[in-house]
């Protein structure tokens, strides 16, 4: 029979059951004995990483689509255009799932997946429970598949290297932002800990 210091979880890496105890105590993590994975991390040092990580995101987001992509000259024309113009331009050459396309993977789902981070994060981190908590926790899950700034890069670098040889190409500040930004989602995906989030939010609601 299960002890009632004791609860039931599963590693998210390989569904390996566990009985862990209710309270941790002063043991900083507990890592899977199957697979290493990390279960439970008492220090709160994650979610303090991962609310600056957000919050530095989300003002690198802002720059990122406040300047110009890249900078092109052709014969003396100079042309820079930020994100949001270049979807604009794209719609306007009858190219709207293009525009869609990058509207999409650039701007709209990294923004919510930001926002989506900070929503959940910094009440927590002030010792509220969110109100929606479950719910924007599961959006988030399903949105981050189509989050996929590297993929556009990847597809801006492509059409740099081409323009090359027709124009001067130059990157301007939006996409060395860009790059930044891809580094800062990273780390603060690799900070986000679903467990213990869900952990804390209980804890708040039982405190409000
Ligand atoms: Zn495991």
């Amino acid at each position: 029979m299960r002890s009632e210091t004791e609860r039931t979880t599963a590693c998210h890496d390989c569904d390996l059951l566990l009985q862990l105890p209710a309270s941790a105590g002063d043991r900083a993590c507990i890592h899977c004995p199957r697979c290493g994975a990390l279960l439970h991390e008492q220090s709160d040092q994650a979610l303090h990483a991962g609310t600056a990580l957000a919050l530095a995101g989300m003002l690198t987001f802002v720059i990122a689509n406040s300047y110009p992509v890249l900078v092109l000259e052709i014969a003396g024309n100079r042309n820079a255009a930020t994100l949001w113009q270049t979807a604009l331009a794209l719609q306007r050459q009858g190219m709207a799932e293009v525009a869609l396309l990058v509207l999409f993977t650039g701007i709209v789902m990294p923004a919510l997946e930001l926002a989506s981070m900070l929503y959940l994060l910094l009440p927590l981190q002030l010792g509220r429970a969110p109100p929606g908590f479950p719910v924007v926790m599961r959006l988030r899950q399903l949105a981050r598949p189509w989050c996929m700034v590297e993929v556009f890069l990847l597809g801006v670098l492509v059409s740099l290297v081409k323009l090359v040889h027709l124009a001067s190409v130059r990157p301007g500040i939006g996409l060395w932002a860009f790059f930044g930004l891809i580094v800062l989602m990273a780390a603060c995906a690799s900070r986000f800990r679903p467990v213990q989030l869900w952990e804390r939010y209980q804890a708040c609601r039982i405190m409000e």
